[in-house]
């Protein structure tokens, strides 16, 4: 049996699943990666391709098959070359009573003060304890392998950061091999892939996605109950709960609320949680909604609908904005109005600028009208602006004022018979219908950054409008979700 230490990215990333470390060893057919999987691989090796370059002289030990590479990166160690590229470090070692062939091909090792040093790139800003983890996995099991072959403990494991910065990983405590070497092969060898819930956030970024949906809609997985975490579905399976009626036939408010389940290292309550989820459970079962609560929406004649593109902090060196989209719906509508901060030097400021002064058009047009938005983006995100750049006239604390968080709304007075309230399953529920087949955040931060790199204009300016476009239909959605959603408050009847 032969692994490679690269599989462990499997366990982690996107999310933590045992499932998907099973499925990739076992070469289940995954979705093709999508424009913005194919953006961070791309990112990844030119990090890696910029910092190569930064170091002079190396001895390249990238080509060939396995055993020639590992050859040559012994012969080059014996040498003492100060810096060996894409070395293949392959040792047999026991794992579980039994042998196993381990393979690591670190970025870089480096020598210096009589011994090997290891260093990695990584597109990561941040790799601590908590925060990827499998880059100090992996690292660590290179570290193993170099002991393994020079007989020499290794100098020191680094990674180079995504900013260029160097960490030392060497004392970080988590992620030996001897821990994490055995979990990997038990659960490889696993005769069928293990259990391992669904759940929205964790499963939308994995290739995996269509094979684990598919199987946990037809047995209506409990893990799919909105407010189910991934520990309690596990807890839950342990009972014997595997599908949602099972939740409802064996639990009431009282009963799921003292479930005691493990919560990261400690054991917590269901407690308070427990109605809003059987709520959900109910809504499931009976694909219905439910409405909870009526609540008094904020009464204009006019509603400025608000959407942010962003960029996330390990993409860029500044957390980024790169549109701010609103338009007026109602009585009297507006033009749909962007702000898209330009691609140059400051366009990140111009973009807020040109923000404020389409907030302060609508403002003197129309008054103090409601802004809708849905979920919290979009006011963390106006205050992180207010800190990085300051007010204009008071328009951003108006804005701020009159923000309406209409997710929120509608969480607090339907339960859905959905597995998540993100705008894009909602606005299906009302009945919006998008124009454009590829669209998403993540759709749009690849097709932006791709964007901002071509020198071709043409073509920059036809992927911006496809993110225009893309953003004023999420406006128009938001709207339809609007309208939906105060007929349903009207017409359906109260349940609690
Ligand atoms: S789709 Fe979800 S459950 Fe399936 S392998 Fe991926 S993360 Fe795991």
């Amino acid at each position: 049996m032969r692994i490679s230490a690269q599989i462990i990215y499997n366990l982690f990333a996107p999310s933590y699943c045992e499932k998907r470390l099973f499925f990739a060893y076992h070469k289940v057919k995954a979705l093709e990666p999508g424009p913005f999987e194919q953006l961070i691989y791309k990112l990844g090796l030119r990090h890696e391709e910029n910092y190569r370059r930064s170091l002079g002289q190396y001895a390249d030990a990238s080509a060939g098959n396995l055993k020639e590479r590992r050859a040559i990166t012994q012969k080059y160690i014996t040498e003492k070359v100060p810096i060996i590229y894409q070395g293949v470090l392959y040792e047999n070692l026991t794992i579980n009573n039994r042998l196993i062939t381990v393979v690591g091909i670190p970025d870089f090792l480096l020598y210096e003060e009589g011994r090997y040093k290891i260093r990695d790139c990584k597109l990561a800003k941040q790799v601590d304890e908590k925060r990827h983890q499998e880059a100090i996995a992996q690292i660590k099991i290179y570290g193993l392998l170099l002991e393994k072959m020079t007989g020499q403990k290794v100098q020191k494991m680094e990674v180079v950061l995504g900013d260029n910065r160097l960490l030392d990983i060497t004392e970080v405590k988590v992620m030996d091999p001897e821990e994490i070497l055995p979990r990997v092969i038990n659960l490889i060898e696993k005769e069928n892939p293990p259990y391992s819930p669904v759940g929205w956030s964790k499963c939308m970024g994995c290739g995996y996605r269509p094979i684990c949906w598919e199987v946990a809609v037809k047995s209506n997985d409990v893990a799919l109950v909105y407010g189910v975490d991934q520990e309690l579905a596990c807890f839950l399976r342990e009972q014997g709960i595997t599908k949602i009626a099972d939740l409802l036939d064996n639990y009431d408010d009282t009963s799921l609320a003292e479930v005691n389940r493990p919560w990261g290292e400690k054991i917590q309550k269901v407690g308070k949680k427990a109605q809003r989820i059987l709520l959900q459970a109910q809504a499931m079962q009976e694909k219905r909604s439910i409405l909870i609560k009526k609540i008094n929406l904020p009464d204009s004649n006019n509603y400025v609908m608000f959407d942010l593109e962003g960029i996330p902090p390990y993409l860029d060196d500044l957390e980024k904005i790169y549109l701010w989209g609103i338009q007026v719906f109602g009585e009297k509508e507006s033009p749909y109005l962007p702000a898209l901060a330009p691609i140059e030097e400051e366009g990140d400021y111009q973009g807020w600028k040109k923000f404020l002064q389409n907030s302060q058009k609508i403002f003197e047009d129309y008054g103090d009208i409601p802004f809708l938005h849905w979920a919290p983006y979009e006011k963390t995100k106006i205050k992180l602006y207010l800190r990085r750049y300051g007010d204009i006239e008071g328009v951003a604390e108006r804005v701020l004022k009159n923000l309406v968080d209409l997710c929120g709304l509608v969480k607090e007075a339907l339960v859905l018979a959905e597995p998540s309230y993100s705008l894009k399953v909602v606005e299906k529920i009302a009945g919006f219908k998008r124009t454009q087949e590829e669209y998403g955040g993540n759709w749009a931060i690849a097709k932006y950054i791709e964007a901002v790199e071509t020198e071709d204009r043409r073509i920059r300016k036809s992927i911006i409008n496809k993110i225009l476009k893309y953003n004023q239909e999420d406006l128009e959605a938001t709207w339809g979700v609007f309208q939906w959603f105060k007929k349903e408050m009207a017409s359906a009847p109260l349940t609690r």
